[in-house]
């Protein structure tokens, strides 16, 4: 690339009013980071944006704030030197140009004031170190010490200074490498890759929720397996989600080897990336075999089992919700339930469906029914274009199905036909075990179709199941 100015990047009256602040207050400033990475690289003008200067961020942020007509707030953080400033959807990032130096044990560095360089040799890749002037004398103009617009068109991340240094100062930069190379589908450089493989110990200063935070956004990625393959082949998986590595392999035994459960599992989370935005269906897809590894068993004439994995695995991901300090809300829940569930549409595409079958999983999955058959249908990953036609089918089949079902028989958020009052009354009842009992005995006549799901019917079935247990009406 040869053009060196990108004045048509800061077109935004925001700009103007930076470049105003800085002449008033004397200082230079620069737009750095992902604005003018993701302006280069076409993906459209990020909202949050950048700005270093060479003085005080919090100064400039207040002289800025002061010349912009709506007058914004601006939010201090005195610890960190920064300010921070909303202007209509725009976020504005403040900070002094520094130098920083770390210490071994903390993610937090020593900071001192110092120059656009040495701002720029603090960055994480030489992509995210690009910067734009908002000066009088240069506006517009690139500054580009470690040739990162090249970077941009090799499609390569690396650090500006000596990776293996980079890496063990603030470890978080391992996983962004790796979430970028998700994100933006570029290749990790050698020199850094090896020194993310030989740092990846220190991932563990981290915190959760900065880990927590990059893995949702390699989830939202579009190809998440780039990033988990790098994961896992630079060693970090094992300290972030060790309940995936181990799934990876194969066995065998008599002849007979079952498939590689973990590269299955990312290839099921690509596919679903491609027909769901739902970040939690996409953490039940990466979690969906997880109860694989603890349930494998080799049995004579059966070959490889995993019984009970999805009960199994539905338990692991509270453990791992509660470790990775993921909420542990009805999004937990959710993901319990899809993982749990996994297997029981394929079931039904299997066999012969029947309705009584088709009942059960809208009544189990309720609202979610549509997610689990998104979270089956990508669970496909048979290279057998007969197969996989076939299971696209029965799917389609079961679809269908779980339709007409709902539509006569209104499983989906059910609700008791009689209720505990009811049954109390008739049998003059005291809160007891035989109202569940027949509260559940309605519930499973229904689901089995022995009666519709309808008041009427479910009373005659109660009187019928009261006289069964003995019970005398009113
Ligand atoms: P996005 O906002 O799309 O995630 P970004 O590059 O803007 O990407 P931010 O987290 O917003 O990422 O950080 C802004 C800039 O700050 C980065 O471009 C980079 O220059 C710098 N930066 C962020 N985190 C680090 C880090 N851990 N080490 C060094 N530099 C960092
Ligand atoms: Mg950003």
């Amino acid at each position: 690339m040869t053009q060196n100015n990108f004045q048509e990047a800061l077109r935004d009256p925001v700009f103007e009013s930076l470049h105003k602040a800085a002449k008033e207050l004397n200082v230079t400033c620069y737009v750095i980071g992902g604005f003018v990475r993701d302006y280069l690289l076409k993906r459209g003008t990020a909202k949050d944006i950048d700005i270093v200067v060479v003085g005080s961020g919090i100064e400039l942020a207040r002289k800025v704030a002061s010349l912009l007509p709506s007058k914004p707030k601006v939010s201090v953080f005195k610890n960190f030197g920064t300010a921070m400033l909303k202007f209509d959807d725009i976020e504005l990032e403040f900070v002094g140009a520094r130098k920083e130096s770390y210490h071994r044990n903390s993610r937090k560095p020593i900071v001192e004031n110092g120059t656009l360089e040495d701002d720029q040799n603090r960055r994480d890749f030489t992509i995210n170190a690009l910067a734009l002037s908002l000066n009088e004398t240069d506006f517009g103009d690139l500054i580009d010490p470690f040739n990162g617009v090249l970077d941009l068109e090799n499609k390569i991340i690396k650090t500006p200074l000596e990776p293996t240094i980079t890496y063990s100062d603030d470890p978080l930069r391992m996983m962004r490498a790796i979430r970028f190379a998700s994100q933006l589908n570029f290749q990790i450089a050698t020199p850094s890759l090896d020194a993310i493989t030989s740092n990846k110990e220190r991932i563990k200063i981290i915190s959760n929720e900065r880990i927590v935070d990059e893995l949702h956004k390699i989830l939202a990625s579009p190809k998440p397996s780039i990033a988990f393959a790098l994961l896992h082949e630079t060693g970090l998986l094992s300290f972030i989600l060790p309940e995936l590595v181990a799934l990876q392999g194969i066995e065998e035994i008599e002849g007979q080897r079952h498939k590689d459960n973990f590269w299955h599992t990312l290839e099921v989370v690509d596919n679903i990336c491609k027909t769901t935005d739902n970040l939690w269906l996409r953490w039940a897809a990466l979690l969906h075999d997880i109860g694989k590894a603890p349930t494998k068993k080799f049995q004579k004439k059966i070959g490889w089992t995993f019984h009970g994995h999805e009960f199994q695995g539905s338990k692991m991901v509270y453990k791992i919700f509660k470790r990775l300090r993921l909420p542990l809300n009805d999004k937990m829940k959710f993901v319990q339930k899809m993982v749990l569930l996994s297997s029981r549409p394929i079931i039904l595409s299997e066999d012969f469906t029947t309705d009584s079958a088709v009942r059960r999983l809208i009544f189990d999955a309720g609202d979610h029914v549509e997610d689990l058959m998104t979270l089956c249908e990508a669970d496909i990953t048979t290279k057998n274009t007969k197969k996989q036609k076939k299971y696209k089918n029965n799917f389609n089949i079961v679809r269908q199905k779980i339709q007409e079902v709902e539509e006569r028989d209104h499983i989906r958020n059910f609700q008791p036909p009689i209720s505990g009052e009811e049954i109390m009354k008739t049998f003059n009842l005291k809160p007891s075990k035989e109202i569940g009992t027949i509260k559940e005995a309605i519930k499973e006549a229904i689901l089995d179709g022995q009666i519709p799901n309808e008041y009427k019917s479910a009373r005659v079935f109660m009187l019928q199941k009261g006289k069964e247990l003995g019970l005398s009406q009113d």
